[in-house]
């Protein structure tokens, strides 16, 4: 029986949509652990520390209550839409390229799956650090275009397909180049995960794509 499932991959790969469907499919609990990344940028901003801040940062991030659920409360503040914000996107890849930051949220996000027994996880390092023994690992991608124009449409922030895209691609440099839990290439994680390019597929085509390897 499956009770864990990993999925990785860059920013605006689809990562969410097929959480949300295989947690439902499965009867599990689903937890988005770049919102806690996140939450974390959102509230090194709103303290106005520097988010390279190595140590400052860390023990901000030690201290702070977050909730990830339908709304993600960071101390109690709803902060929803906060972290959503270009700002916290332009600054939450330096927060979690920080070592310390990640032991704490990763600590948190394995007592979340010991609690539950199981559930559905995305991130970048989820099949390689935070559950090397999931039961199912998915990798999931898509064309930088077509991540740019996803986000786009979700984003309605005003900023063009270009800005957001050129905005992932810094992003994406950062996450996978980081010494600490880097986002693997698709070459890398083909070894152990199921990886699918979710270009010109839609959300139930993903979804019976691995429901299929199950
Ligand atoms: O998934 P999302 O794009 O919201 O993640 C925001 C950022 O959080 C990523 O760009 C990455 O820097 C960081 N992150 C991470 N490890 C995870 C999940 C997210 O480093 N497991």
């Amino acid at each position: 029986m499956t009770r864990t499932v990993a999925i990785d991959g860059p920013a605006g790969a689809g990562k969410s949509t097929l959480a949300r469907l295989l947690a439902e499919h499965l009867g599990v609990e689903r937890l988005d652990t770049g919102a806690m990344y996140r939450a974390v940028a959102w509230a090194v901003l709103r303290a106005g520390l520097d988010p390279a801040a190595g140590e400052a940062v860390a023990s901000l991030c030690r201290g702070l209550r977050i909730e990830v659920a339908d709304r993600v409360l960071v101390d109690g503040v709803d902060a929803t839409e906060g972290i959503r914000g270009a700002d916290v996107d332009a600054t939450v890849s330096v927060v979690a390229a920080n070592p310390a930051v990640r032991a704490e949220l990763v600590g948190r996000q394995r007592a979340w799956v010991d609690a539950r027994g199981g559930g559905v996880l995305e991130g970048r390092d989820i099949g390689t650090v935070v559950l090397p023994g999931a039961d199912l690992k998915v990798y999931l991608t898509a064309s930088p275009g077509e991540r740019a124009q996803r986000r786009a449409g979700e984003r309605r922030d005003g900023r063009s397909a270009e800005e957001i895209g050129a905005q992932l691609a810094a992003r994406d440099r950062i996450d996978s180049s980081r010494r600490d839990s880097p986002l693997p290439t698709v070459e890398d994680a083909a070894a152990d995960a199921l990886v699918i390019d979710s270009t010109g597929l839609d959300a139930q085509a993903v979804l019976q794509e691995v429901l299929a390897c199950l």
